[in-house]
Order: C-alpha cells, then structure tokens, then sequence
C-alpha cells in the first residue's frame, strides 16, 4: 500500500507539521504548546508503527478493540488517545491503555470510569451541532459532567473536546466551544485543553484556541472503510 510508506508518511506529517506552526503563529500562538494526535482508526498497525518511527507518540482512536489491539502490539510509550463514542460497558476496558478519553459526554460514563487508582486524563465532548445523536453533551450539561469529572477518583479533566458541525463554518463552531471552555476553567482552572481541529479545520481550530488537534486523513492518507 503506496500510501502507508514512510517517505509518503513522512512528507504529509512535515506538510501538516507546517501548517500548525504557520497557523499557530497567525494566532500568536507558540506552536510548541500544540498536540497534534494523529488519528489512525482503521489503519493497519504497520501505518502506526511507520509514524511512530517518524517520531510521532500521540495517536488517536475511535474503536475499543480495535485500540486495544494496537496497544498490545505497539511501544509502550506511545500515548493512545480515545477518541470515538464510548459505550459505558467497555469505558473501565478503555481506561487500562487510554493515555486520555476525549469523549466523555453523560452522567453515567463518568460513573463507569470513576473509582481507579491511576489517572486518566478526561475531556468533555461538546455536542456543537444541537443534533443529539452523534455523540457529545449539549453545551448546558457540560458544567454538571465537568463537576462529576473532579469528583471522581482517577480521573483529571483536561478540559472540552467536539468535531466543527457539518454544514456550518467551522470557526464561530469553535469560538462557541472556546466559551464553553471558559466556563469549564472556573469549575477547574487547570482543565483547559481544547481538543479540536482535524485535517479540514485545523487553521480555524488553532485561532480559537485548540491545543489538541486530531488530525487523520491529512497525515495517514485516505482511511480504509471502517472494517
Ligand atoms: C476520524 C476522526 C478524526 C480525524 O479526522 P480527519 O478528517 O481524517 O482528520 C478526528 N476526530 C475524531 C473524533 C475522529 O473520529
């Protein structure tokens, strides 16, 4: 597969590795204080293990077993990020290889991760679109899962994750996501990471504040459908 060589591999992360720094600056931003996950759902462990040569540690996924497959077969010192819909029954699963759950997004999934002895790192998954179903919280439940979040034990709130609505602009998407971001800071002044911006919008993301993107196609090349 042409599109998972290294030198493939290493010509787009250089190509997106640009594009951050120029927007991050643009945004008077230090480029630096920018997390790029590069999420690899449906790509074979080989993709990944090609990236993780070229440097790469952050990387995102949307599936359970999936991501537990990866995890077993790849270094340790990699951080997996978990990225996709979370059933509450395979949330305490997640937590035993997840670096960080961006998905958190009821009452009821923050109660299934609570209780461990190591920490996991949280976001809480806003739902911009105002069509429920596609997963996230709609922006008034937010403050209620943010508490929850430090209540429990094991878990650190880093702060709001969401994906631009399609059909809409995705800069006011991400100024509204920034907003509620400021209200999650007074419930927890340290939880302010902001996870958003994928391969599309990563510009609009980083000039409203983003410092995790999650970045797929752009990096990895066209994603094999979901098998
Ligand atoms: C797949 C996925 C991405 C990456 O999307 P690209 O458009 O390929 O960059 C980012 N975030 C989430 C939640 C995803 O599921």
């Amino acid at each position: 597969m042409s599109h998972s060589q290294p030198d493939a591999l290493r010509s787009r992360l250089e190509a997106v590795s640009e594009r951050v720094v120029r927007a991050a600056e643009e945004a008077g931003r230090d480029p630096s204080e920018v997390t790029t996950i590069v999420v690899t759902k449906f790509h074979p462990v080989e993709l990944v293990r090609n990236l993780y040569d070229l440097g790469v540690r952050d990387f995102g996924e949307s599936r359970h077993q999936e991501a537990r497959e990866k995890a077993a077969a790849l270094p340790a010192d990699i951080r997996w990020h978990f990225v996709g819909q979370l059933q509450t029954k395979k949330a305490r699963q997640v937590r035993t290889y997840a670096h960080s759950i961006h998905s958190v997004d009821r009452l009821q999934l923050v109660d299934a991760l609570d209780g461990a002895d190591d920490e996991t790192e949280v976001f809480v998954q806003v739902d911009l679109s105002g069509e429920p179903g596609r997963g996230g919280a709609a922006p008034a439940d937010v403050p209620e899962i943010a508490r929850r979040v430090v209540s429990a034990r094991g878990l650190r709130l880093a702060g709001v994750m969401a994906v631009a609505p399609l059909g809409e602009d995705a800069e006011p998407a991400f100024r509204r996501l920034r907003e509620i971001s400021d209200r999650v800071r007074e419930i927890d002044p340290d939880a302010r990471r902001i996870s958003a911006g994928m391969s599309g919008d990563l510009e609009s993301a980083l000039k409203e504040g983003a410092t995790h993107l999650r970045v797929g196609s752009a990096i990895t090349g066209q994603r094999p459908t979901a098998p």
